[in-house]
């Protein structure tokens, strides 16, 4: 089993599989997880909080930065073995109850993720009635806390800042590595980098929310991807990679962002036109020919 990894005195960091999520209290005391991991993964999550909290031990709260299935995907099965509700902001809620689809993933906008991105299930989730709308200017379970809007990544995107020890959990409003690369990805590498681009419905606000963020001047920062960040030099390298910040420069959701409100999807900028399906297809269609003509078979005469 994974152990919590400390990041501040009472913040452990748990990755699981390809997603973080965040664990908040001391041993022996209250305590709530921030993100749920993806599907299929309750039980590794559980057995990590019992090694720190102790045997049967259940959070206060279940708290969500925003709904994406890799942040998502075993909340429903933690909040009914612990008996806990799941917070999220309201502009999320549409696509934790099953009213909308979230803004369709743009495989076009280029890099690493956004081509794996085509092989990943699109999966809707139903939190039902576990799921609430977070309080305003109140973190449920947590004290010295505070959310802040960050949409951009996804409409109802929130981050959890604590400013006695400034310590930012970010969720996708960025990532602290490279998602886009295909040497970053598989090495993890820490870097301040883009929210994962292929599910990120709004670049402007995007940019904007990292503004918002930049300026709390976070010691500690962890986000739902790469290695949580913290050395002395990071509030300023975070204002400048703010300050620096640049959408991609193709891509669905570049020019105009996907248009969402309390119930979902209003409207989206047309799908750009994905040759990687055809190439793929054409592809296996010229293997599949040349295997019926045996053109692989070496022991033919
Ligand atoms: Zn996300
Ligand atoms: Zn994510």
């Amino acid at each position: 089993m994974k152990p919590i990894v400390r990041i501040a005195p009472d913040v452990g960091w748990l990755p699981v599989s390809f997603a973080n999520v965040y664990f908040i209290g001391r041993p022996g005391g209250k305590w709530v997880l921030v993100d749920a991991g993806p599907p299929e993964r309750a039980s590794e999550i559980v057995q990590a909080a019992e090694a720190r909290f102790g045997t049967g031990s259940r959070p206060e709260a279940i708290l969500l930065t925003h709904g994406h299935a890799d942040h998502v995907g075993s909340a429903l099965h933690l909040a009914e073995k612990w008996d806990v509700t799941i917070w999220a902001h309201h502009l999320e809620l549409p696509y934790l109850t099953g009213k909308s689809p979230y803004p369709p993933a743009d495989p076009t906008v280029g890099g690493a993720m956004a081509f794996l991105s085509r092989f990943f299930p699109a999966r809707t989730t139903h939190l039902g009635e576990r799921v609430r709308p977070l309080p305003q200017s109140k973190v449920p379970g947590l004290t010295g806390w505070e959310w802040i809007a960050a949409p951009g990544h996804s409409p109802g995107q929130v981050a959890f800042f604590r400013e006695s020890d400034r310590v930012l959990l970010a969720g996708d409003a960025f990532a602290t590595m490279d998602l886009d690369s295909w040497s970053g990805l598989p090495s993890g590498r820490q870097q301040l980098s883009r929210p994962p681009s292929p599910f990120t419905c709004d670049w402007d606000a995007t940019r904007t929310s990292l503004q918002t963020l930049s300026k709390l001047r976070p010691h500690v920062l962890g986000c739902g991807h790469g290695i949580p960040l913290s050395d002395p030099g990071l509030p300023d390298r975070f204002e400048e990679f703010a300050v620096r910040f640049r959408p991609p420069r193709r891509g669905r959701y570049v020019r105009e962002a996907a248009r969402t409100d309390e119930n979902g999807i209003v409207g989206l900028p047309p799908a750009p036109f994905d040759p990687v399906p055809f190439v793929t297809m054409g592809a296996l269609v010229l293997v599949g020919i040349a295997l019926g003509a045996g053109y692989f078979d070496e022991k033919r005469n």
